[in-house]
């Protein structure tokens, strides 16, 4: 038999997790037919909830299907996925949130594809009707606009439901392990044999989504600066538009000049410009300095404080 590693992470999911696990647990069950065995990671990503002591009751009554990695407070929804991506024992893993988001129904799909020698899995939503149009609007945006500065391509309607076999989590262990990471889009540009299944994301079941805006927005930068650094090199080009302005400025000036002190308009606006993109550039540096400094700090991705079942 093969081992599925469903990992799952979680946040303040007391009201829908216990409900994750039964429905999830179902279609497990089907895939042994089909020569799989299956195991839970989850991943308690310092919830201030009862999800905690939920998951415990759980992983002591499932010993054999259950492993539990508590973390010692909240670390994020992409460090909860690389501690499931290090723990995990499979010969498949395939990642998934605790709120039903991501249909179960889809593990059968994802064990064929392995078995026909898929390595990694992505899964698309054809419509997420849980969004709201701002959402849909910016993220579209997002996208367009990772596409454009990168050499790298992002599938904009990728989620962060995907599988990868044990040699892809070999690959993504052992490397892409920066502070600031954007796992979805590595693994959608490690390469080996790779496939995508659509699938329609439910609405949650209980709760509501840990993302606002303001998350949703650091997120996109971050993941800005880890696959492009055509940001950096605004400034190049910033100073020779503003170099050629200042050129044509000056012609028309020595061809214009009738001897009057005139222009007071067109140097206030040019100053302001100008220290406008001079800011924007430096402010941009900051950022990657930031991400430098992250990166050379070097702390925990994440911190265990107890394991279960392992
Ligand atoms: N999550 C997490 N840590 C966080 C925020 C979220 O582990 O800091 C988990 C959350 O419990 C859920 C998944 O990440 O299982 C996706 O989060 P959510 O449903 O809030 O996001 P959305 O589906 O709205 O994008
Ligand atoms: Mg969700």
């Amino acid at each position: 038999m093969k081992l599925l590693s469903i990992v799952v992470s979680a946040y303040n999911e007391e009201a829908g997790v216990n409900e994750f696990y039964r429905v999830t647990k179902e279609y497990g069950e089907k895939l042994r037919e089909k020569g799989w065995n299956y195991e839970f990671i989850f991943v308690n990503d310092g919830s201030m909830d009862r999800t905690g002591e939920i998951l415990s009751e759980l992983a002591d009554t499932d010993k054999e299907h259950i492993k539990l990695i508590s973390f010692s407070r909240n670390f994020g929804h992409e460090a909860a996925m690389i501690a499931g991506l290090d723990y995990a024992s499979g010969d498949g893993l395939v990642f998934m949130d605790a709120d039903l988001q991501h249909p179960p129904e889809y593990l059968l799909p994802i064990t064929e594809a392995f078995d026909e020698g898929y390595q990694v899995i992505s899964m698309v939503r054809t419509s997420n009707e849980t969004a709201g149009i701002i959402k849909k609007i910016t993220s579209g945006g997002f996208y367009w606009l990772i596409n454009k500065l990168s050499d790298i391509y992002l599938e904009p309607n990728a989620s962060d439901f995907f599988a990868i076999t044990s040699t892809v989590q070999k690959v993504l262990m052992k490397n892409y392990r920066e502070k600031v990471r954007f796992l979805r889009g590595y693994v959608q540009n490690v390469g080996f044999r790779k496939t995508t299944i659509e699938y329609k994301a439910a609405p949650r079941i209980a709760g509501k989504s840990h993302y606002s805006i303001k998350k949703l927005f650091t997120f996109a930068m971050n993941t800005i600066m880890c696959f492009s650094n055509v940001p950096l090199k605004l400034g190049i080009f910033a100073g020779l538009s503003s170099g050629f302005l200042g050129f044509i400025l000056l012609i028309y000036t020595l061809c214009t000049h009738d001897g009057a002190p005139s222009g007071y308009a067109t140097i206030v606006v040019l100053l302001c410009f100008m220290f406008a993109v001079l800011f924007i550039v430096i402010g941009i540096i900051g950022e990657y300095i930031a991400v430098l400094f992250e990166e050379l700090k070097d702390r925990p991705l994440y911190i265990i404080e107890d394991k279960k079942n392992f």
